[in-house]
This record gives C-alpha cells, sequence and structure tokens, in this order.
C-alpha cells in the first residue's frame, strides 16, 4: 500500500514511458520503414514517448494476418465458449489494471484522472457484455413451409474488420467496437488516433497476455492518409467501424465505396440542452455545466448549445457566470481536478480561434481562468458565449472544447426549430417538469440520442449514435452485434418438390 497523496502520485505519473510498437500478428514490431512520431503530454507539452509509425505496407501485413487467422487459423473455428474464454480473460486483465490503464489515458489525452477510471472500468465490461449477448442471441430463426422445406437462418461473423478511433475518450471507444467485433467471431485490426495511442498499445499487451491466438486482433498506429486509408481501401477488410469528424466519415465512405465496405459512422455533434422556465432549476444548471465542462469538452454528446427559456434566462446566466469561475482547472492526475489541458496545441489553437470568432459575432465571451502554474499545459477555462443566435458560426461547428453558446427562447415551437436548425443529429437534453411536453420535444429534436431531466447516462443495451452529420448506424447493445455478422438464410427441402426439368 503507498503513502503517497494523490497529489504525489499524479505528480509521478507526468513520466517518459517506453517507446511503443506495431502488434501484428502475435508480435511486437517495429514500422517497415523505421519511422516514428512523437507522443505529446497535453500537460506539459513535453515528448511522453516515441511511437513506431505504421504504413500501408504494415497495414497490409496486419490485414493478411487477420484474413490468415480468420479463415485458417483457430478463431473462425472456434467453439464459441472457448472464444468467450480468451474475452473475460481480457476484461479480468483489464479490471486488473484499471488504475494504470486510468493514469495512462490521462498522461496522453489531458482528460481528468476521476473521468478516465471510470471508463476504464466500463471498458472492462464491454468484453463481458458482448460475451453474454453472443452466448444468448448467436442464433437464428426458422420458417417451416408446409412440411416441404425448412428455412432457416444463422449468423456469421464478417471476416477481418477495420476499427479506427478517434483520440478523445480513446480506450472505451475503441473497446466499444473491439469488444462486439471479436465476440461475434471477427478478427480486427485496430488503427487508434496518432494523438492518443498508449491505451491502444496496452489492450494490445493485454491481448498477448490472454494469449489471443496470433493475427486475431492488430493494432497499427500512425497516420489517417497512410495507415487509415490502406485499411479503408483494402479490399480483404470486409468492414469499417469509425468514430471522429464528420469530414473524416465522408472521407471513408467514399473510400470505402470501392470495395464495397459495410461501415458505421459515428460522428461529430452540437447537441442541444433545452431549459424551459418549468424545469428544476439547480438540476438542469447541474446538468448544463457538466455536460460542457466534463471530458474537457472534447465529447461528441457535449451540450455546447444551451436553449434558456426567456423567464429563466437571466437568472440562469447569473448562475452559469459564478459557475464558471468556479470549475476546477488543474493536473489532470489530480483526482480534484474538473478540467484538464485539451489534447493538443494545434486542437488549443482551433477552440481559441473559435473563442475570438464569437467576439466577432457580437458574443460575450465569460470565462475562467487558468493558473498560472499549469500554463505549460494546453488550458481552455470553462467558457460561456452568452447571448449567441442559433445562426453563428459558433453555434453551428463542432468547436469540440469546453466553450458553452448560451441561445435564450420564447416558445416550444421556435426552440425545436432553432435545435433541429444544425447539420448534426448525435444529442439532446430536455429539462421540464411538464411530462408531456418533456415527452413532445423529445420526440420532435432531431437527434440519435435524447435525455429527459437527464445528464448522459446509458446502459450498455441501448443505441448509442447519431442522425443527419453525426452518423450512419448505431453502436451498442444489439445493433452492434448485428453490425458485426451478416446473416445467412439456409432452405433445405424435406421433400422431392417440383423442380423444373429445362433440356430432359
Ligand atoms: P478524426 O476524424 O480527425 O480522426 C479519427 C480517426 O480517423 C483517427 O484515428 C485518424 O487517424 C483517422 N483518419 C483520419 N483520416 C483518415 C482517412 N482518410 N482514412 C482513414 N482514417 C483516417 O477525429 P478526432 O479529431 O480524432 O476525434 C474527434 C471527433 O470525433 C469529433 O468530431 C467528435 O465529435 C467525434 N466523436 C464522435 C463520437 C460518436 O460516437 N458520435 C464519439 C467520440 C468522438
Amino acid at each position: 500500500m503507498s503513502n503517497k497523496t494523490e497529489q504525489e502520485k499524479g505528480v509521478a505519473a507526468h513520466r517518459k514511458l517506453d517507446n511503443i510498437q506495431l502488434y501484428i500478428n502475435g508480435e511486437f514490431l517495429d514500422g517497415q520503414a523505421g519511422e516514428t512520431f512523437e507522443n505529446i503530454n497535453p500537460f506539459t507539452n513535453e515528448v511522453t514517448n516515441y511511437v513506431a509509425e505504421g504504413r500501408k505496407e504494415d497495414m497490409q501485413e496486419a490485414i493478411y494476418a487477420a484474413q490468415k487467422a480468420f479463415r485458417n487459423g483457430p478463431w473462425g473455428k472456434m467453439k464459441v465458449k472457448d472464444r468467450m474464454e480468451y474475452i473475460h480473460r481480457l476484461a479480468d486483465l483489464i479490471d486488473e489494471e484499471v488504475d494504470e490503464i486510468a493514469v495512462m489515458e490521462s498522461l496522453d489525452t489531458g482528460l481528468p484522472i476521476h473521468q478516465t477510471r471510470k471508463m476504464v472500468s466500463r471498458a472492462a465490461e464491454n468484453f463481458r457484455f458482448y460475451s453474454r449477448m453472443v452466448q444468448s442471441k448467436l442464433h437464428g430463426e426458422s420458417y417451416p413451409v408446409d412440411d416441404e422445406f425448412i428455412n432457416y437462418t444463422v449468423y456469421k461473423p464478417l471476416g477481418p474488420v477495420g476499427l479506427i478511433t478517434p483520440w478523445n475518450a480513446p480506450f472505451m471507444l475503441e473497446t466499444w467496437k473491439v469488444a462486439p467485433a471479436l465476440a461475434t467471431g471477427n478478427t480486427v485490426i485496430l488503427k487508434p488516433a496518432e494523438l492518443s495511442p498508449l491505451t491502444a498499445n496496452k489492450l494490445a499487451e493485454l491481448a498477448d497476455k490472454a494469449e489471443m491466438p496470433p493475427g486475431v486482433f492488430n493494432v497499427v498506429h500512425g497516420f489517417g492518409e497512410t495507415a487509415g486509408a490502406e485499411l479503408v481501401s483494402n479490399p480483404i477488410v470486409e468492414a469499417i467501424s469509425f468514430t471522429g469528424e464528420t469530414v473524416t466519415g465522408s472521407t471513408i465512405i467514399k473510400n470505402a465505396a470501392d470495395s464495397l465496405k459495410k461501415t458505421s459512422m459515428e460522428l461529430g455533434g452540437k447537441s442541444p440542452l433545452i431549459v424551459f422556465d418549468d424545469a428544476d432549476f439547480e438540476r438542469a444548471l447541474d446538468a448544463a455545466v457538466w455536460g460542457i465542462f466534463s471530458f474537457n469538452g472534447e465529447r461528441c454528446t457535449a451540450n455546447s448549445r444551451v436553449f434558456v427559456h426567456k423567464n429563466i434566462k437571466d437568472d440562469f446566466v447569473k448562475a452559469l457566470r459564478e459557475r464558471v469561475t468556479k470549475v476546477k482547472i488543474g493536473d489532470p492526475m489530480d483526482s480534484s481536478t474538473q478540467l484538464g489541458p485539451l489534447i493538443h496545441r494545434e486542437h488549443y489553437d482551433k477552440v481559441t480561434g473559435y473563442i475570438e470568432l464569437a467576439k466577432e459575432e457580437g458574443c460575450e465571451v465569460v470565462q475562467g481562468t487558468v493558473p498560472e502554474e499549469v500554463s505549460a499545459g494546453n488550458f481552455i477555462p470553462a467558457t460561456l458565449l452568452l447571448n449567441a443566435k442559433n445562426s453563428m458560426r459558433v453555434s453551428q461547428e463542432e468547436i469540440f472544447g469546453p466553450v458553452m453558446a448560451v441561445i435564450e427562447f420564447e416558445s416550444e415551437e421556435e426552440v425545436i426549430e432553432a435545435a433541429n436548425d444544425v447539420k448534426y443529429g448525435l444529442a439532446g437534453y430536455v429539462w421540464t417538469n411538464d411530462i408531456k411536453k418533456g415527452h413532445r420535444v423529445a420526440n420532435a429534436v432531431e437527434a440519435g440520442m435524447i435525455w429527459i431531466n437527464a445528464q448522459n447516462v446509458r446502459d450498455l443495451r441501448t443505441p448509442f449514435g447519431g442522425m443527419k452529420g453525426s452518423g450512419i448506424g448505431r453502436e451498442g447493445g444489439h445493433y452492434a452485434f448485428e453490425f458485426y455478422t451478416e446473416p445467412k438464410i439456409i432452405h433445405v427441402a424435406m421433400g422431392d418438390h417440383y423442380i423444373p426439368q429445362f433440356g430432359k
């Protein structure tokens, strides 16, 4: 048992790490070109370690390995029960290292440690959840026809699948894909985001420790235009599950079209949170603040647009002004930190640019302050854009930082129209104590997921994903199960039914 305080442990956690490699066919390897790229700690802006850069030829090796493991290797022929043993072993290994994985995730992304810890525990549960689902759902339907035929369906894995993930919640988003893909019997090539490679490497180490057969799970670090592009266009790969920016998703769909791949797209958002004048004021306020400033605002379902009814707007804004100055900025490794540094200097510049734009567009900008002692990090304080209009660019474009646009509304019709007047449709939040109005608005807002009087909580059985520019398809529950399998129909004759006798 360590006597160190959380704070001391946090400081120690900002450490240099060993360089990391690609994981292909059960081996840790350098890229064939021998190149590496820097992995930067967003709190210090120092290099944490170097990462082997996988390129086209490395990606091809991983794809061949995944194909071999699926077709000729043990994975494709393995009994479900045995496959699930590997899945459970992996979940147990994640559980054993929750603290260490959370530290790595915070080191890599700047996300506060109390948030990464929760996400990592949930990641292990993803594997157990899909193991249970496969064992209870991996069956089809049967259709007897007049005692002459029986038709039955079976669900088959697709083969080698490509998983491409972003940097904002890497480990959880990777396991959302890896768990159902492996549990349903596919082999996997994971291309993690180049800005957050640490926990994907950890997953490779744990898969190795779990003695996953070679080629079943591969991790190729590298850039989107090289490693990612090969994964998307290679005809051996049967499907691409992608989470990331809307514009990247659109490129991937185009590039995947030549080889007719199945694709799943989890993309950006600009989600509304609507507070009516009959809402529970304090709870709505808590939810609005948490929903945009948690996860450093780098969250696809963040409520970046907050619509407040005219009757309560002044009070709500007054309370928001007080809250933003008190959101605790600090070391992501410190358990009391609420807002950490943004992932990268370039992203910091992008978010800062939007705050400048907000001023030009006529908003009043209200912010907390960044303490001097953390000024080396990519910190942007909790920020309010007051007097925003829904038509402004800052209300229409995904900023992906701790920036809330506050927009006044008067009627239910007006707020529904404004909430929907955006290219995205990922999430939405409605705060009202009028149950009929809550359901009406929830049904009318164009989004894949709506919460009424609730913050962003979700059961693993429910569908996750968006409509419009926020995506195509859903993850989670049986939706992921269906994405990673192909239903096959088998028709069997039980007697000698009539067959036309051509040419007899
Ligand atoms: P991004 O699109 O820049 O990158 C995501 C991944 O795609 C990375 O691994 C990248 O290397 C790869 N990539 C880039 N170009 C590629 C190409 N041409 N071919 C193949 N792969 C390519 O996204 P990001 O900046 O890492 O993540 C932030 C975005 O993700 C935000 O828009 C956020 O809303 C979105 N997101 C969505 C969800 C959701 O479930 N809807 C969840 C989390 C994040």
